[in-house]
């Protein structure tokens, strides 16, 4: 699932192939995709506008169009948007087309049909408006972990009276938005804090850290372009992030600071992984079930080959750069 570095990729490198677009007409093979308004005036209601600007809110990439109007995409797990020239044959999955004037498309491209459109009015900071309709999209939303407005000060008066545990935290989109399992798992990892601590024992010292390791990690993934792993891909191709993860699917690899198998547990549903040496968990904190939980940790790969085990040229879209630089930069 895209997390907020993937989205803002999707975003950045979409704004120069799109903006100045003027929509002559879209088709669809698969109506739910489009969630607001219903499929034939998302058709009218696009033709005639113009792309202006290319942003993100959370894990949603938000086009702000001529009009006051807003088109949203939400990716989710498989999709995948391209820019390509109309003459070019839509391939089987791709389910939504936005036509320009200039005689390329937008394509939703979704193995899985899982992502979602809507087209909304928007406020003057590109946003669609918090009002009616669109309320439910945004409402629900946490502080954007990357916005200047988003300090150490006001991370913990966030934190203040949470009781959580950290992993389960740092995905609650209400709590903060565009983070999700990958980069959870990292950040927590980076600032050496055990998935299953509550929130409420952290020390000021350990907010601190876990402040800076989310937005560090959330940085590092923009910069790498994403984490392909699964479906993501942006319009110029695959990210690299994936081939720096510290603990992201990397069970039963040696941690990189300690050189201990990273573990893995299932919280919420969802593969979790950490060092137990290097995010160690309070005494005060090991409960029975938390116990059980641990003690339920696997340290042997339950999946394929990940991204560290490929050859080169497997699996991969775009181009693979050396690897091997990193860890001595750190
Ligand atoms: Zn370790």
């Amino acid at each position: 699932m895209p997390e907020l570095p993937e989205v803002e990729t999707i975003a950045r490198e979409l704004r120069p192939l799109v903006v100045g677009a003027v929509v002559r007409e879209t088709w669809t093979d698969w109506p739910r995709v489009i969630r607001h308004p219903d499929p034939a005036a998302f058709g009218r209601g696009l033709v005639g506008h113009e792309v202006l600007d290319v942003t993100r809110r959370a894990k949603w990439l938000v086009l702000a169009l001529s009009g006051e109007l807003a088109l949203v995409v939400q990716v989710k797990m498989t999709g995948q948007l391209l820019v390509q020239p109309a003459r070019v044959p839509r391939d089987r999955h791709v389910h939504l087309a936005v036509a320009f004037e200039d005689g390329r498309e937008l394509r939703l491209r979704d193995v899985r049909k899982f992502a979602r459109v809507g087209l909304y009015r928007r406020g003057e900071d590109g946003m669609p408006l918090a009002a009616d309709e669109a309320a439910e999209l945004f409402a629900g939303h946490g502080p954007e972990p990357l916005d200047p407005s988003f300090t150490l000060r006001a991370w913990r008066a966030r934190l203040r009276g949470r009781r959580g545990r950290l992993k389960s935290l740092l995905m609650d989109q209400a709590f903060l938005a565009g983070v999700g399992n990958i980069y959870a798992d990292e950040a927590l990892w980076r600032a050496r804090l055990h998935p299953l601590r509550g929130a409420a024992s952290l020390r000021p010292a350990e907010e601190r850290r876990l402040y800076e390791a989310v937005r560090g990690v959330l940085r590092e993934g923009i910069e790498r372009r994403g984490s392909s792993v699964g479906d993501y891909t942006a319009p110029e191709g695959d990210g690299e992030m994936q081939q720096h993860l510290d603990v992201y699917q990397r069970t039963g690899r040696p941690c990189h600071r300690c050189g201990r198998p990273v573990r893995r547990i299932v919280l919420g549903g969802r593969g979790t992984h950490f060092c137990s040496w290097c995010q160690r968990l309070p005494l005060a904190e090991r409960t029975p079930a938390v116990r059980r939980l641990l003690a339920s940790a696997t340290v042997a790969a339950r999946r394929g080959p990940t991204w560290d085990d490929l050859p080169a040229a497997v699996g991969a879209v775009g181009a693979r750069p050396s690897r091997g630089t990193r860890r001595a930069a750190r």
